[in-house]
Parts: C-alpha cells; sequence; structure tokens
C-alpha cells in the first residue's frame, strides 16, 4: 500500500491537494476543509471530502455521454488508505486557463456585474432581474483562473477566444451549457436548484476533456426549492448553517474586521455535515452509508 508521501504534491488549492502519481496520472484529494466568507475555517467538516468525492463521481457518470472526463478510478490500491473515498486518480490533462461558468440563476459576482452594466459577462440580460432571479436562459459566464488568494475575474466570451481559440472557446462554452442543462434538469427533479456550476476542462491529446471536481457544493450553488425567493440572498444547502453562526452575535465575529473567524461549534459542524449527507443522498438517490472509505 503506497502512502501520500510517495507521491509528489504539485498543487495545493484551499481545500484540496493534487499529487503525482506517474507522468499520466494525478491523485486529487479532497480534504474536509470548508471556505465560507472567502476564509478557509479551521474547523473541518468530518467527510465533506468524501462526500463532495462521491458527488463528483456520480456526476462524471451521469455526463459520461456528454464529454470524455479525467476519471480513471476512485477504488485502486494506487489510493493510499488513509485518503480512500477522498480522492480521485484522474489523468493528467493540460488544463485550460479558463473557469467555464453556467449561470441559470442571478447570483453572486453575476448580480454584481449585472448590477452594474446590465450585463453579465457580456451577455446582455432583461432589465428587471434581482438577486435570485432565474434567467430567461442559462448563459455562459466565463472567468480567468486566478492565482492561489486571489479572485477570479470574470471576462467576456472574446476574452476567453483570445486566451485559447476560437473553436477550442465555442466548444467549452457548448459543453458547459450542455452541462449545466442536463445536472440542473436532474437536480430541479430531485428538490434541488442548481442556480450556477463551475467546470475545468483540460486536453489529452488533442481531445478536450472534463477535469476537476464537478458539479459539488463547492463548485456550485444548490439551493433548495422549498426556500427559494428572489429578491435576497438564497440559502444555501450546505454551508447556511456556517454562515449564520458566523455572522451571529454568538460568534463574536464581525465580518467587516476582516479578522480570521473562530472555530466552530460542535452544533455548527454535526447540522453542516448533515446538510452536505442530504445533499449527496438527495441530488444522487444514493446512499452516503454505501460510499467507500
Ligand atoms: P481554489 O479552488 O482553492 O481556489 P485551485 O483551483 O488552485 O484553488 P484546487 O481547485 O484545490 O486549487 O486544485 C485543483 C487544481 O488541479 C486546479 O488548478 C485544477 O485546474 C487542477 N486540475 C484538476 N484536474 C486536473 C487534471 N486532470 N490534470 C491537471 N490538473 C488538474
Ligand atoms: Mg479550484
Amino acid at each position: 500500500m503506497p502512502t501520500l508521501s510517495d507521491y509528489p504534491k504539485i498543487a495545493a488549492g484551499k481545500v484540496r491537494e493534487l499529487y503525482a502519481i506517474d507522468d499520466d496520472h494525478l491523485l486529487l484529494v479532497a480534504s474536509d476543509r470548508i471556505s465560507a466568507y472567502d476564509f478557509v475555517l479551521d474547523t473541518p467538516i468530518p467527510d465533506k471530502g468524501r462526500i463532495l468525492t462521491a458527488m463528483s463521481v456520480f456526476w462524471f457518470e451521469l455526463l459520461g455521454d456528454l464529454v470524455p472526463n479525467h476519471l480513471v478510478a476512485y477504488d485502486d490500491e494506487r489510493i493510499p488508505a488513509d485518503v480512500r473515498g477522498k480522492a480521485l486518480i484522474v489523468r493528467r490533462l493540460s488544463m485550460l486557463p479558463v473557469e467555464a461558468v453556467a449561470r441559470g440563476y442571478l447570483a453572486g459576482s453575476g448580480t454584481t456585474d449585472y448590477q452594474r452594466t446590465g450585463a453579465v459577462c457580456g451577455v446582455a440580460l432583461p432589465s428587471g432581474l434581482v438577486e435570485g432571479s432565474r434567467l430567461p436562459e442559462p448563459i455562459f459566464t466565463p472567468a480567468t483562473k486566478a492565482a492561489l488568494g486571489e479572485h477570479d475575474e470574470n471576462v467576456d466570451f472574446a476574452a476567453v477566444e483570445a486566451e485559447i481559440g476560437s473553436e477550442l472557446a465555442h466548444r467549452v462554452r457548448e459543453l458547459t451549457l450542455a452541462i449545466y442543462g442536463r445536472a440542473a434538469d436532474h437536480a430541479l427533479a430531485k428538490g434541488v436548484i442548481l442556480a450556477d456550476t463551475k467546470l475545468e476542462f483540460g486536453l489529452l491529446d488533442g481531445e478536450i476533456v472534463l477535469g476537476d471536481e464537478v458539479l459539488t457544493p463547492d463548485s456550485s450553488r444548490y439551493w433548495p426549492t422549498e426556500t427559494y425567493a428572489p429578491g435576497k440572498a438564497q440559502p444555501s444547502f450546505d454551508k447556511q448553517y456556517v454562515r449564520d453562526w458566523m455572522t451571529s452575535p454568538a460568534s463574536g465575529w464581525v465580518r467587516a474586521s476582516e479578522l480570521p473567524p473562530p472555530p466552530l461549534p460542535e452544533t455548527v459542524v454535526d447540522s453542516t455535515r448533515a446538510r452536505y449527507v442530504q445533499a449527496y443522498e438527495q441530488v444522487t438517490g444514493r446512499k452516503f452509508a454505501d460510499w467507500i472509505g
């Protein structure tokens, strides 16, 4: 059995780490870390890495006929025992320098852009939309990949064409919208709105391949349909307990202070873990108890 230290670490993001297995394969490890309000919190959420990994696997399978993906194995002897269930062996891709975002609803930086310009990433939208509004149709709203600690920057389609070429840019847009459409339909049938999602594609032998994590709550906004009401920030399926506690007087944390938040109380950790399990089970129809690790 290998251990993680057998593999060179090639990258570490806020919540995930990437190791090299060999020239053609990487190990993508999802930690239990959680971020909220731009902070990676000191308190991990037990099983979050396994739940999000299981969710990615579900979506890779469901989307398999739309686009090839990088997943090679999730249960394999090359995966160290201590990360079993929260690690994927993937094909090493040459990643395109684009965050491929699809939005079906207005939220976050989409709302900010819209309020300033009436458009998101150069896509003009009708007037009168508010935070949380459903868009007339899903749109492609790419962003540049920012360095660690910096924010991605929304760009228009022409910027993507300039970066990766027109043909590839069109393919990325088409695939992103097709994937979003399939996933949003599936989620809605399960009682969850998929407001938006961020995908990453890469190239392998000239072929476009879906990489990274897919359609996890870390890369996507999931909203429960029961509480959906445009005109305000929507409750997040997974992080709402964390956000509510952080901004409540009980936390003693003042968001505007820009100081790191205190550790989460056990009740918030437990209810948040339960939300992740619920999101997984509701969206996939699978039992988390059946997942490996
Ligand atoms: P963060 O998401 O925390 O802002 P990040 O995007 O740099 O930071 P992660 O998302 O944790 O970090 O790390 C995943 C990294 O691995 C990304 O840079 C992503 O582009 C890259 N990646 C994902 N899949 C592959 C792949 N199959 N081959 C090569 N690189 C990949
Ligand atoms: Mg990332």
